[in-house]
């Protein structure tokens, strides 16, 4: 069977490379991939949830194509596995196997696994080949793409890493059947980001469908997964390192990386939930400085918790908010430039800039609107 596929390009010169999204894409992948590893076996990293799942219909999709896979390298799952240890032990494993420069990797899983696998081939002889093989919804439509690779520090997430960009991604949505709920919505978040950013049709026709999407419905994942993806490669096309637009896409990131770092990076707050109640700051803190109508954040904020998200921080169970202590937290962020906080505010659904002279205390009214 060949699957019905949707081919996102993005651009980027000599480093550009297609994303092949649709139900069944990985089974027919085998030529794909075998055009990036000139018929050769990649070394394939996953994680232990997603090995036992996916690397059969891997292993099968290459060997369709005349290659004979070489055992995969399996990571435990979850965030703590982006830390030194971890990348140190990968390393080791991959030079182990007698690499050259033409060795390619090929990451199968979520996020952490296309992070910390990408940073491998980004340091690796200084730099080898790796293809993009996402299982999260949030993999597919925002970590896979757009070359930011990296692992953990104790002094903060994603502080050391590479731009390396991959030669392929492959964005099978049938992966995401086995996805739990709660992964799949939290994706689901940074998928209505692109709506809420720059495309406002796309929003409503998330308000119209978003559920489908969530529910599992192949076409609707295929839409929302292509358009999310189309949105990203746009952006990084014109904005590769970050000097521009690429900013845009920190949409809820500033508020909703204050909330993760209060409940340490974990099974409390996922971070497509706290992109979410972010999502819903940004716009709230748009209302209040007078710049966007009341009415497209309730939208935002309806559409969000009308999917099953948390939109406040009160909704996360369990804890109990430092309002000092997330302020504090703010001003420490990555996006932190001489003192002061870049914020993506909004005129409306679909029209996100940024904004650095935000004032103190708008910013704190909304986070404590947020937590009580
Ligand atoms: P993840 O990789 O930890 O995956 C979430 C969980 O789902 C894990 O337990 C995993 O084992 C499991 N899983 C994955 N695929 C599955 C499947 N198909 N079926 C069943 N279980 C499956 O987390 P994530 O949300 O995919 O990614 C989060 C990471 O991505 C963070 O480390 C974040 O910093 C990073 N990230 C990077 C970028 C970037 O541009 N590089 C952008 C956004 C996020
Ligand atoms: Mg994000």
């Amino acid at each position: 069977m060949t699957a019905t596929l949707d081919t996102v390009r993005l651009d980027l010169g000599p480093r550009s490379y297609d994303i092949l999204v649709g139900d069944g894409v990985l089974s027919d992948a085998g030529e794909r991939i075998a055009a990036v590893t000139r018929g050769r076996a990649p070394i394939v990293v996953t994680d232990a949830n997603v090995g036992p799942l996916h690397l059969d219909s891997l292993n099968a999709a290459m060997v369709e194509a005349g290659i004979a896979p070489s055992p995969a390298i399996t990571l435990p799952a979850g965030e703590k596995t982006k830390d030194f240890g971890h990348f140190q032990s990968l390393m080791n494993e991959i030079l182990g196997r007698g690499i050259e420069r033409s060795t390619v990797l090929l990451a199968l899983g979520g996020g952490v696994i296309g992070d910390i696998t990408g940073f491998a081939a980004a340091s690796a002889l200084r730099g080898i080949d790796f293809i993009q093989v996402p299982t999260t919804l949030l993999s597919q439509v925002d970590s896979s793409v757009g070359g930011k690779t990296g692992i953990n520090s104790p002094h903060g997430k994603n502080l050391i890493g590479a731009f390396h960009q991959p030669r392929l991604v492959i964005a099978d949505t049938a992966t995401l059947d086995t996805l739990p709920r709660r992964e799949v919505l939290a994706g689901y978040a940074e998928v209505a980001k692109y709506g809420l950013i720059r495309l406002p049709d796309f929003f409503a026709w998330l308000e119209e469908n978003g559920r489908r999407v969530v529910d599992g419905d192949s076409a609707a994942r295929r839409h929302a997964v292509t358009v999310s993806c189309r949105a990203k490669a746009d952006i990084v096309g014109v904005d590769e390192r970050e000097s521009g637009d690429r900013a845009l896409l920190n949409l809820g990131h500033t508020f909703g990386h204050a909330l993760e770092a209060a409940t340490g990076f974990g099974q409390t707050l996922l971070h497509g939930e706290g992109v979410a109640i972010g999502m819903v700051m940004a716009f709230d803190l748009s209302v209040r400085l007078g710049l966007c109508p009341a009415e497209d954040a309730r939208r935002a904020r309806a559409h969000l918790a009308g999917v099953g998200l948390p939109v406040r921080a009160a909704d996360v169970a369990g804890v109990t908010w430092d309002v000092d202590g997330l302020v504090r937290s703010m001003a420490k962020d990555k996006k932190v430039q001489d003192g002061r906080i870049t914020f993506i505010l909004a005129n409306g659904i679909g029209k996100a800039f940024t904004r650095r002279d935000v004032d103190a205390a708008s910013v704190r009214a909304v986070l404590e609107e947020s937590v009580s």
